[in-house]
């Protein structure tokens, strides 16, 4: 049977691809970083933006932050492998700058028709931008390990990977989140 899905996909990230040399006022990476993953994937992921090592790899969480995100989910029984990985913004930032205001709604529609394509059960957001751009919620710090339902996809809340390099705190909390997730996961 002809895979839809991935033909959408394509079709969507030619478009998203191409946003750099349609726009004056660009400032991100010209790099375009595919989302990554099965599409029909029970689980997506969503981060904030590639780094530097994603640029240049043109993969999504291939530095220390994917690294720490694999091996949590692989702890909690999950293997990377099955899970559709993406980002808000699908650009890299230089300087390692957050994404600002504008970038994220430029690059937003893109991730909806994403999870439009995918039709995830399940959708992991990864930090305050992700939370905040999917959800409309601010505060990770009071969120994070909640589940929320929101037609027919449960969107589960925890720490970026990159804020858990940072912060041991955080990092036994992200970890701790996942394992949640795991069991949540588990019983549905
Ligand atoms: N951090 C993100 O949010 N996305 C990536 O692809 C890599 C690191």
């Amino acid at each position: 049977m002809k895979d839809y899905k991935k033909e959408k996909l394509r079709r969507l990230n030619l478009e998203y691809s191409k946003l750099p040399y349609r726009r004056k006022d660009w400032r991100l990476s010209r790099n375009f970083v595919a989302g990554e993953g099965p599409t029909n994937a029970k689980i997506m992921i969503i981060g904030q933006a590639p780094g530097a090592k994603e640029d240049a790899l043109k993969s999504p969480f291939v530095g220390r932050s994917g690294k720490l995100l694999t091996d949590a989910l692989s702890k909690a029984g999950i293997e990377r492998k099955n899970v559709y990985i993406t980002s808000v913004v699908q650009f890299f930032p230089p300087n390692n700058r957050a994404p600002s205001r504008k970038e994220i709604e430029l690059c937003k529609p893109f991730l909806f028709k994403q999870i439009d394509i995918i039709k995830p059960k399940f959708v992991i957001l990864l930090g305050n931008i992700a939370l905040h751009t999917v959800l409309g919620k601010e505060n990770i710090s009071k969120e994070h390990g909640k589940a929320v339902k929101k037609k027919d996809i449960i969107y589960f809340v925890t720490f970026h990977p990159a804020a858990a390099l940072r912060s041991a705190k955080a990092k036994k909390m992200f970890i701790m989140d996942i394992e949640k997730f795991a069991r949540i996961l588990k019983r549905t």
